[in-house]
């Protein structure tokens, strides 16, 4: 069992990628649940402008300072179909940032797997989730061109979360209510908390 989206573990900043060092890139604060922004649908991405490039790296800086391994817009307040993610987390390995622009599910294997899941706008909270094992996605890259690739165990089920936030759901909504209910109420309070500082 491995961790989602809000995983613990060490941040490979410094290791994003060239492109991503040329650009003054900021860290954007992370919505956390319950909140409106991340029950909506989102829309499209009508083309790869600047503006998207911008947004793109300030997520993926956002996602490794966390630290996660996936982010989609709608956690940093923008509603628009767009995610990032990196779920290389093996020691000494090359990050592998992945910016994914209205991405798509076009294949799902029969065969599922279950992840212990947790989400960076749901803070300190896991439930284990069974997802397909593989999927195939398409999606528009920084580069303006359809990309489809196949991703397999924890890929696969951090692209299907992301996808999920997009589509305005939660890991959550794929548990039991009670415990669903039970996190809420949770994350009001510390919602509470934090207001109140
Ligand atoms: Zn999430």
């Amino acid at each position: 069992m491995r961790r989602t989206d809000g995983c613990k573990g060490k941040s490979p900043l410094n290791g994003a990628g060239p492109s991503l060092k040329s650009h003054r890139m900021s860290i954007k604060p992370i919505l956390i649940h319950p909140d409106p922004r991340l029950k909506k649908l989102c829309a499209p991405v009508a083309s790869v402008t600047a503006d998207i490039g911008k947004l793109a790296e300030d997520m993926l800086e956002t996602m490794y300072d966390a630290p996660g391994i996936g982010l989609a817009a709608p956690q940093v307040g923008v509603l628009s179909r767009l995610f990032v993610m990196d779920c290389v987390k093996e020691e000494g390995e090359r990050p592998r940032p992945m910016v994914l622009i209205n991405p798509e599910i076009v294949a799902i294997s029969d065969e599922k797997n279950t992840y212990e899941e947790g989400c960076l706008s749901i803070p300190e909270h896991y439930a284990e989730v069974t997802r397909p094992k593989r999927i195939t996605m398409r999606w528009l890259g920084l580069d303006g061109k359809l990309h489809e690739d196949e991703f397999d165990g924890l890929w696969a089920t951090c692209a299907q979360h992301e996808l999920d936030h997009l589509n305005g759901k939660l890991f959550i909504d794929h548990i039991g209510a009670i415990k669903r209910g039970m996190i809420t109420r949770k994350m009001e309070k510390l919602k509470r908390e934090q207001a109140r500082k």
